[in-house]
């Protein structure tokens, strides 16, 4: 998903760039915002795409993301335009974007994710999302399975969502009990 995410702002990148030469000087990078899709930051020519956006939708809603933010670099460049007004939807119809200012999409729901570390095999296995940590997590184990207890733990949804893309080592994965 991240691969073919990465190959799509490529390929549109080059496209546009076809009609509009200065986004050549734009750089295309991901982060890890959770509450937005994607931002364009105008004074550095620089457009940022949440990774958890990437693997929380499907390719079309993050096409229409990339696209959005290609359309205020746009805007900004040929008419100096800020914000999602009214060359910004002239743009963002051009190039294919849906002219609205925030789009449908989803990012993660749960902060946390309740996972069982085997100590056996070493796997980390995720059981549930979870909007609060609970702090008596060390006593609980699997149900049914006793000698689970004290290896279930808590671990940032994002960092998993990394780690599982293998963006994220598996020694860097902060594991709260
Ligand atoms: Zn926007």
């Amino acid at each position: 998903m991240v691969e073919q995410a990465l190959k799509l702002i490529t390929e549109i990148q080059h496209s546009l760039i076809q009609e509009y030469a200065f986004l050549d000087q734009w750089n295309v990078k991901l982060d890890n915002a959770k509450k937005r899709a994607g931002i364009c930051r105008l004074s550095e020519r620089e457009i940022s795409i949440s990774l958890q956006h990437i693997l929380n939708n499907d390719i079309q809603t993050v096409e229409d993301t990339i696209l959005h933010e290609f359309a205020h670099a746009i805007a900004y460049q040929v008419y100096k335009e800020t914000g999602h007004g009214h060359y910004w939807k002239l743009v963002a119809r051009k190039i294919g974007a849906t002219p609205k200012a925030s789009g449908k999409f989803e990012l993660p729901s749960a902060p946390w994710l309740l996972v069982h570390v085997c100590n056996e095999s070493a796997n980390i296995y995720p059981i549930a999302e979870r909007f609060r940590r609970n702090k008596k997590i060390r006593n609980y184990h699997l149900s049914g399975r006793p000698e689970t207890k004290g290896e279930l733990f808590f671990v940032a949804q994002t960092d998993f969502n990394q780690y599982k893309h293998g963006l994220l080592d598996k020694s860097r994965l902060v594991l709260v009990q």
